[in-house]
């Protein structure tokens, strides 16, 4: 695998030419989004005049959190319309495309993964634990407080 993808320009068959390999992963610092392997790429890859043209297909694999019941599931993230021009420099005829794929590569990342279409979500089959505490509340009789008002209107006046 290598760590940079990078066309030489000068070295291009004037009618273009196939660009296979695999490059470095999007090192992404994310929790739910782990890649794996390497971004695979097959392009073509073709001079016009001084204006470098590289079309293809990439492909990543990931593992994902399912955004509805939270599984971890591996999944392959497909760019098919990979696009990206750019003027050759006539000093360096040697383009970086390692940013321009890995780029399209998390644009093409899912927002929501779903391990499955008919991924069910969480499960709604946990039972509730029965607390104890609350079978005393059963023994209780409402309705037979008294009232302790009575008692509370016998003040005495001291006489000094
Ligand atoms: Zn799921």
């Amino acid at each position: 695998m290598e760590e940079k993808l990078i066309i030489d320009a000068s070295r291009l068959d004037p009618e273009g030419e196939d660009v296979t390999g695999e490059v470095a992963a999007v090192d992404l610092d994310e929790e739910f989004v782990k890649p794996f392997g390497g971004v695979r790429y097959r392009l073509r890859a073709q001079l016009f005049g001084n204006e470098l043209l590289v079309r293809g297909h990439l492909e990543q694999d990931f593992t994902l959190v399912c955004s509805r019941c939270g599984r971890d599931f591996d999944d392959t993230v497909h760019v098919d319309d990979f696009t990206m021009s750019c003027t050759v420099a006539e000093n360096s005829s040697e383009v970086d495309l390692t940013e321009d794929v890995r780029e399209s590569i998390i644009l093409a990342l899912p927002s929501y993964p779903v391990c499955a279409e008919a991924c069910p979500g969480i499960s709604q089959k946990v039972e509730i634990p029965r607390d104890d505490r609350w079978n005393a509340l059963d023994g209780l009789s409402v309705g037979e407080k008294k009232t302790k008002e009575e008692r509370s209107s016998k003040e005495k006046r001291k006489n000094g």
